[in-house]
């Protein structure tokens, strides 16, 4: 961007987890979670002060990530319109001109969310995706990122999944109404790409949690679910229930890794094809390694037992990060551990006081 030609990024999804977590990283390029000072939710301490002289904290160039002169990001919430609606969505780009989108903006939620609306899943994404892109090819954006997930990802496969296998085959039942919409972003961006010569591509993130994640009891995802279900069975001195039979196997992504992958991607991944963003195979977890990760981080000291009456979901959805390698070579991720602790000091202070 220059004077002459500033760049206006409009984030949707601009108050959740991932957008919140873009706006952290721009303007914090060089920190990482354990140097958040004034952050409520990190009182960890630097575990590892020596990491700035070791050449960059992150593996990368922190100025990836980091704002820039000339640059105007515009977060949006759902104040600012209904994204399933086309009127809103188009006064939202003729209101702001932007000239860059980082599409996040969609209806989310946990396994067990998912099971129970796949209409709404289903209807609520594909409109907001569709009137996203509609509007960004007809105001002329210049680039857009959309944010697909590896839930997407065909059931019966060969592993590890990559980039070119998203549609070979449906996807897990649990949540198809979801996975599809997502799926049709792969298809619009390439169909723009193909007839328009649009710059519209996407990424694919695995399993993401952080800060400002959903803690909702029924509703959220694993980790947020574990933390704030062991917050209140501390308090009841019950034993613990993880739900399903503990087996599946997951990869996460911290949202402030995400968020400086998504901007590095914005402003240097040139395929058309989606680029998975993940931890590497090897970094791939069991739900019950995953709770007893969130037991230590909230000092939990009683027992686990698995609710097997409740769904597993997809086994694994084991994820090949080759292309990443490539895109950011060395990129160095926060350990899954070290993020559960400070998502579990984060939701104490910033949640547990509220409920
Ligand atoms: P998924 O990756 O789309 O299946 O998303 P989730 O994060 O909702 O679920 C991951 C796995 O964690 C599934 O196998 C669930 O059965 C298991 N799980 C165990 N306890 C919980 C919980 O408290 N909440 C949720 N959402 N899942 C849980």
């Amino acid at each position: 961007p220059t004077a002459a030609n500033p760049h206006v990024i409009l984030v949707t999804g601009g108050s959740g987890m991932v957008g919140r977590a873009i706006a952290h990283v721009l303007d914090h390029p060089e920190s990482d979670l354990l140097k958040e000072g004034n952050d409520p939710g990190n009182s960890g301490g630097n575990k590892n002060p020596g990491a700035k002289n070791q050449g960059f904290r992150h593996g990368a160039d922190p100025s990836l990530w980091a704002r820039r002169p000339h640059e105007k990001w515009v977060f949006l919430s759902s104040r600012d319109g209904d994204l399933r609606n086309a009127e809103h969505v188009r006064g939202i780009f003729e209101k702001h001109k932007p000239t860059h989108v980082i599409h996040l903006a969609a209806m989310v939620g946990g396994l067990f969310r998912n099971m129970r609306c796949q209409a709404d899943f289903y209807n609520d994404n594909s409109a907001i995706n569709d009137n996203i892109l509609r509007a960004a090819h007809q105001t002329g954006v210049k680039k857009v990122i959309s944010c697909l997930s590896t839930c997407i990802f065909p059931d019966k496969t060969t592993y590890p999944i990559d980039e070119t296998m998203i549609h070979n085959g449906p996807p897990h039942s649990s949540n198809f109404g979801y996975a599809y919409a997502k799926r049709m972003v792969d298809v619009s961006s390439r169909a723009y790409r193909d007839q328009y010569g649009c710059d519209f591509t996407t990424v694919i993130p695995t399993n993401v949690y952080g800060p400002h994640d959903n803690f909702d009891l029924e509703d959220s995802h694993v980790i947020p679910g574990l933390i704030h279900r062991m917050f209140l069975t501390i308090d009841d001195k019950r034993d613990f229930d993880v739900w399903g039979t503990g087996a599946p196997r997951r990869q996460f992504i911290h949202s402030h890794d995400l968020a400086r992958l998504t901007i590095s991607s914005l402003r240097h991944y040139q395929g058309a094809e989606p680029i998975i963003l993940s931890v590497s195979e090897e970094d791939e977890f069991s739900i019950k390694e995953v709770a007893t990760m969130v037991g230590k981080s909230m000092a939990f000291k009683g027992k686990f037992k698995f609710d097997t009456t409740k769904a597993d979901g997809q086994f694994k959805k084991t994820a090949a990060n080759t292309k990443l390698q490539e895109f950011m070579p060395g990129y160095k991720f926060i350990p899954l551990e070290e993020g559960i602790r400070e998502s579990a000091h984060w939701f104490l202070k910033n949640y547990a006081t509220k409920v």
